[in-house]
């Protein structure tokens, strides 16, 4: 423990529980939710204090739409609104090559759209109706709690103040830049994608539907997501440490090539697009570790495996990874009383079916922004045949389907206390969020 931390107390933060989650995404918000459902005792570390976030992803993909339908969130979805989209088609050199029709995938609700914040404060209002959770915003993950090798907790800090809870296994959910991950010296291979990101929103035209576009010219590219409620998502790949160069070219000539890739979304990007400050930038890098787990603590969501943006996987891939850890910790902690840890052992069937499916999806992903890339007009044309010949072969869907549609568990027990938990309520009126509120 650090010398200056003391134990517990402060603000009513107990001094113990089950699962100390650090980090309040999808994946540390969802998996709060779920464990607060079986009557775990939970405790939520998020840093910040407003869930208005900058833009985060906000696709949620059709096996996670199904799952958060059968655990009973689709009524609070509903009820705070949300767009469906029906398609994506990918245009290269302005002509359309491939479209993938997301209701052919037979069984599957279609994608969703909506805003992190809204999805995240309909986890967090449901759970602080439910005993032994407590959220603690504006306070920071500082450090881990070891014993002889095994993880008992984390020393917590805000505003110089510090605090250890201790638990019996703390769950990294912290992002792309996990800290808990950088102290558990659990290693990461982070491996920078050859170009970064800078996404903006315009108004999205009625006629347009809520149909997604990749749009391809040469080596640039467009990503276009219909967004709730009524505006289109625009991201634009620039090279790595591109952006110094693309500002010192100045702002019409950015807008003027954005306008060149697609002169379908000229008019639009012309009307809405003014400065730089309407533009904001990602940097795109995965990360992949051999190990995720210790005795005593797991990284779930981005902490344990960064994907790309491509075909929108981040959010998807965090809240599977919360639905199918609940079950593992409940039965570890089923095991014994509060000095026995979740092991490692215990984590490691859920850690190498996760990481499996992960992998693949960075490859493909990988894959994806390799044929991006190309800027060589043999290498352009090469290209639109594969595209074209992808968009005719009858396994489209099921090559689809491994990649953004792999179904994922829901233990039976999480089902039937979804049925028995007061139902959900809806995410529309102001954050409940405040400092270190308990249940
Ligand atoms: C700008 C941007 C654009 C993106 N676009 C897309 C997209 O188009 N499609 C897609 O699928 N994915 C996208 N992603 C990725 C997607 O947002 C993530 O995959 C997803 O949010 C991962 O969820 P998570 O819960 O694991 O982590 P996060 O959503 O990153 O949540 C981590 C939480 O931990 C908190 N935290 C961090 N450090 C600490 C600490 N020390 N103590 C306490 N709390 C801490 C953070 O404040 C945050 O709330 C994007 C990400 C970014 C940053």
């Amino acid at each position: 423990m650090t010398e200056s931390a003391h134990q517990g107390s402060s603000a009513g933060i107990p001094d113990e529980t089950d699962v100390l989650i650090v980090g309040g995404g999808p994946a540390g918000s969802l998996l709060a939710c779920l464990l607060a459902r079986r009557g775990i005792r939970t405790v939520l570390v998020e840093k910040q204090t407003s869930l208005e976030r900058s833009f985060r992803g906000e696709t949620i993909a059709a096996p996670s739409v199904a799952s958060l339908n059968q655990l009973g969130f689709g009524p609070a979805l509903r009820e705070h609104g949300f767009l469906e989209t029906t398609a994506v088609t990918t245009i290269a050199e302005q002509r359309p090559v491939l479209r993938v029709d997301y209701s052919k995938f037979a069984g599957l609700p279609l994608p969703i759209d909506i805003p992190q914040p809204g999805l995240i404060r309909i986890f967090n209002r449901h759970t602080a109706e439910l005993p032994g959770h407590t959220y603690l915003s504006g306070w920071s993950f500082a450090s881990l709690v070891e014993e002889g090798g095994t993880v008992r907790g984390a020393v917590l800090t805000r505003r110089g103040e510090k605090v250890t809870v201790r638990s019996r296994i703390v769950i990294g959910a912290d992002g792309r830049f996990s800290k808990v991950r950088k102290a558990s010296g659990l290693v990461a291979d982070v491996q920078p994608m050859a170009r970064d990101f800078l996404s903006f929103l315009v108004p999205r035209p009625p006629e347009w539907g809520s149909e997604a576009q990749l749009v391809i010219e040469g080596d640039r590219h467009l990503v276009v997501l219909p967004t709730f409620p009524d505006s289109l998502r625009i991201g634009h790949n620039l090279p790595k440490r591109g952006l110094g160069d693309l500002r010192a070219a100045g702002f019409d000539a950015f807008k003027r090539g954005i306008m060149a890739i697609s002169p379908q979304l000229a008019p639009l990007v012309d009307e809405h697009l003014h400065t730089w400050d309407d533009t904001g930038f990602l940097e795109i890098f995965t990360a992949e570790l051999e190990e995720w787990a210790r005795d005593g603590l797991l990284l779930i969501g981005d902490a344990s495996h960064t994907a790309t943006p491509i075909l929108g996987q981040g959010v998807n891939l965090a809240m599977q990874d919360a639905i199918t850890i609940v079950p593992v910790i409940a039965a570890s902690l089923a095991k014994g009383g509060q000095d026995r840890v979740v092991t490692k052992a215990e984590l490691a069937d859920f850690v190498a079916k996760r990481r499996a499916h992960k992998i693949h999806v960075t490859g493909f992903q990988r894959m994806q922004e390799g044929l991006l890339a190309i800027g060589d007009p043999r290498g352009i044309k090469l290209r639109r045949l594969r595209f074209r010949v992808l968009n005719s072969i009858p396994g489209k869907y099921r090559i689809f389907n491994k990649v953004i549609n792999a179904r994922h568990e829901i233990d039976p027990v999480d089902l039937a206390a979804a049925r028995n938990a007061p139902a959900p309520t809806p995410a529309t009126a102001s954050p409940v969020l405040q400092e270190a509120s308990r249940d």
